[in-house]
């Protein structure tokens, strides 16, 4: 065996159908009284569910923040920081998707609050100590034990509304999370048993969910699948994939998941000729991959109707140019040497969405 070294992260994992309503018990397992709530615009509704919840039994929210933003600008946290100056708020409860996962963490990492975070896509941010937050159009992202949250709920009952696009999407920046920890320069045997299982998870539920969004089960799964590629994430470096996604989302204002959608084959097909374990491996855990783990992913793409081109997302062509420069410098550690002119003709091929060879 190839010598490695491990690390758990810590924090608390409340998984199952209704498990909101043990939301009350875990804040007062804590010793807090006066959680605050966030939630983005659109998710209003589940805000106000959960501080029924909580009033009902007898902890009154110390206020309700609503304005979560995608990517965590900083003047939103600002704002929210204003917001809860005088709520005197003793612990933090997100429910939300990535942005508001990242907006909790935001708020916990300046104010040393707990935070309880109900993620509601399956993108997988509650299980990472990594937060990303975006100043002037700039994102700059940084990892601190302190910024995972400490108590995750998982109920499928509030994932029930996500749209079938960002299901899909969501669930597939999970899988990046995975693929990358299987050939992570600090990869562990424990890690790509977790990274596989959340694979496999995911693969099987989202085309599923894009059949049938009302299957609690298929739903139920992919929580899980994310759960899994989140821990993941949390726990392995990044490479070739996540810092094409960066450069894409941070420089050309590309939306995060279908960024990653449309990326992870291209990545993974790069790499394949440095990683033939991995790609084995994972083609084990892809439906319809016939042995080749970037077909896997192409058939799950197809089945999953998702758009497979950057140009669709308003990428111009003129930009593949500059994306190729940015990808090749400050480079992530990766398997396979990244060299500009065959990572300018990946880009290309997703920019064009021709599928990953
Ligand atoms: P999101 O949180 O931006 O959500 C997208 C939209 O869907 C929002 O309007 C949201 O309110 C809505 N939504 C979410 N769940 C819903 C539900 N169940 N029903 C109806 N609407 C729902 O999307 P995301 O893909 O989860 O998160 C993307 C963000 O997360 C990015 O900023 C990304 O950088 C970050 N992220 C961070 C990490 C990390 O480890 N730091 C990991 C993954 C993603």
């Amino acid at each position: 065996m190839d010598p490695f070294e491990y690390n758990a992260n810590p924090g608390r994992v409340v998984f199952g159908k209704g498990s909101i309503q043990k939301l009350p018990d875990e804040i007062k397992r804590l010793g807090f009284k006066s959680p605050l709530i966030l939630s983005t615009p659109q998710q209003v509704d589940q805000a106000e569910d959960l501080a029924k919840i909580l009033t009902n039994a007898s902890i009154e929210p110390a206020g309700t923040y609503t304005n979560a933003t995608m990517h965590t600008p900083s003047h939103i946290t600002e704002e929210a920081m204003a917001f809860i100056q005088d709520k005197s708020a003793d612990c933090v409860v997100s429910i939300g998707g990535g942005s508001t996962t990242g907006l909790g963490k935001a708020i916990s990492i300046r104010t040393g609050l707990h935070h309880l975070c109900v993620p509601t896509t399956y993108a997988g941010s509650e299980m990472t100590p990594i937060l990303g937050e975006t100043q002037d159009g700039r994102k700059a992202t940084r990892t601190d034990p302190k910024i995972l949250p400490g108590t995750v709920i998982y109920d499928v009952d509030y994932t029930m509304t996500l749209p079938t696009g960002l299901s899909a999407t969501s669930g597939v920046n999970a899988i990046a999370h995975a693929v990358e920890a299987l050939y992570a320069k600090n990869k562990n045997p424990i890690i790509s048993l977790l990274a596989l299982e959340g694979t496999k998870a995911l693969a099987e539920s989202l085309p599923e969910i894009i059949q049938n969004p009302k299957s609690q089960p298929a739903r139920e799964k992919a929580q899980y699948g994310a759960w899994l590629c989140g821990v993941c994430l949390g726990s392995s470096s990044m490479a070739l994939h996540h810092k094409l996604c960066h450069t894409l989302g941070g420089s050309f204002n590309l939306p995060h998941a279908e960024t990653h959608t449309i990326v992870l084959p291209h990545a993974l097909s790069y790499n394949a000729p440095a990683i033939p374990e991995a790609m084995e491996k994972l083609a084990s855990v892809l439906p319809g991959s016939e042995g080749d783990a970037t077909k896997g992913l192409n058939v799950l793409l197809e089945n999953l109707q998702v758009k497979r081109a950057l140009k669709d997302y308003g990428m111009k062509e003129e930009d593949i140019d500059k994306a190729a420069d940015i990808a090749v410098s400050n480079q992530y550690p990766n398997p396979r040497k990244v060299e500009r002119e065959p990572i300018r003709e990946l880009i290309r091929r997703a920019w064009a969405g021709e599928p990953a060879k």
